[in-house]
């Protein structure tokens, strides 16, 4: 069933838990990601980022109403989100087709500017009765599934006035992770995440959630992480797979394959998430 972000990031404060957030730019990693969800009974989120559409994936326009449908079909509650809206008019149009939430990035403009949009988008999304997330600080190159980028580590005091000032429901903040393959094992800052979590009153994120240790998750789990970005490891087994296809003659066998991989990643994730 569908169901807003707000509404699954309480079911996971009540659970002292963080839920998964996978990018789903295709039919297949959807049923990959609804798949591994049902399979464990777990809530999940699905979203499209909107740098899927610029590398020339799926559209918006063409996957949201599929990742809708199948979210209210699923049988456990499914939230459907933008990840990493930089623009105000494509995540207009995000809300416009029924998205329950988006994240407003503009971690990457001067610091006036980012706290001015995302004020601009919690009170466009409040018309539609969506949630917000926004970004203080930067994890380096999104979701566009190549190295992993420059990180500007959120500062805890920047991150409390900006939570506050802007109205946001969850807060993405950046202590150590980075999106895509990590080069070397992340050293993430645990005492900056504290102090992040005693000045913010909201919901914490973390993106660049794929390639963490198990016993990391954890930790950020317990000191307030509610959200988990998961995206590049799981596409990763997907294409493994396929590529470990010994018949590759038909695209479905191959799709098949790399469904079923990705299936068994993003149920790991969640297990561990679901603490
Ligand atoms: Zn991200």
């Amino acid at each position: 069933m569908l169901i807003g972000l707000k509404e699954i990031l309480k079911l996971a404060e009540a659970r002292k838990c963080a839920i998964g957030a996978f990018n789903t730019p295709n039919l297949a990693s959807i049923r990959a990601v609804l798949a591994a969800a049902e399979r464990l009974n777990e809530p999940v989120i699905l979203m499209h980022a909107q740098v899927h559409e610029e590398m020339g994936l799926c559209k918006m326009d063409e996957i949201a109403p599929i990742m809708l449908l199948m979210a209210d079909k699923a049988a456990v509650p499914v939230c459907v989100h933008l990840d990493h809206g930089t623009d105000l008019g494509y995540i207009k149009r995000g809300l416009d087709l029924g998205i329950c939430s988006v994240m407003y990035d503009g971690s990457e403009l001067p610091n006036e500017l980012n706290y001015a949009n995302t004020a601009i988008v919690v009170e466009m999304a409040r018309r539609y009765g969506a949630a917000v997330e926004a970004e203080i600080g930067s994890m380096g190159a999104r979701e566009s599934g190549g190295e992993s980028g420059e990180s500007i580590y959120t500062d805890p005091e920047e991150a409390g006035a900006f939570a506050r000032k802007t109205g946001i429901d969850a807060l993405a903040c950046a202590f150590g992770t980075a999106h895509g393959i990590y080069l070397k094992q992340p050293k993430l800052d645990f005492a900056r995440l504290n102090e992040i979590k005693s000045r913010v009153d909201v919901p914490l994120v973390m993106h660049g959630g794929s390639g963490v240790k198990c016993e990391d998750y954890k930790k950020v789990i317990a000191l307030g992480i509610r959200k988990i970005n998961y995206y590049t490891y799981m596409a990763k087994a997907g294409g493994t797979a396929a590529a470990a296809l010994a018949d590759k003659t038909f695209f479905h066998d191959v799709e098949a394959a790399a469904v079923k991989a990705m299936t068994d990643d993003a149920a790991k994730a969640i297990e561990i998430f679901a603490n």
